[in-house]
């Protein structure tokens, strides 16, 4: 698997309200966020990954628990209120998008 996802900088938003859009489902981890964005085509490293997830924790879209299953921690984030507010529009933003051809 390559180190960096081809047009990562243009790619990581739309990366970020994938993660959203899942943690707003259900909690969801670093591995398996990993494995579901390869399903859609996004290759990352949990050297991208992880660092995204904490960033997004600190800017208020997700928050994190940590569960202990003997001596293995893993990391569950949840979307909060802030990040549903900015998934939805981000929606909208990207309906705008969506269809349009040359002329718009
Ligand atoms: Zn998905």
């Amino acid at each position: 698997m390559p180190e960096r996802m081809e047009h990562h900088d243009l790619l990581s938003g739309l990366v970020r309200l994938h993660i959203l859009h899942h943690a707003a489902q259900h909690p969801v981890y670093g591995q398996w966020m990993i494995d579901e964005l390869a399903r859609h085509g996004y290759r990352l490293s949990p050297g991208t990954l992880y660092p995204m997830l904490s960033k997004m924790e600190r800017d208020g879209y997700l928050t994190c628990r940590t569960e202990r299953d003997g001596r293995t921690a893993r990391k569950f984030y949840t979307i909060t209120e802030k990040g549903r507010e900015g998934l939805a529009l981000a929606r909208v933003r990207l309906r705008e998008l969506k269809g349009k051809g040359n002329n718009e």
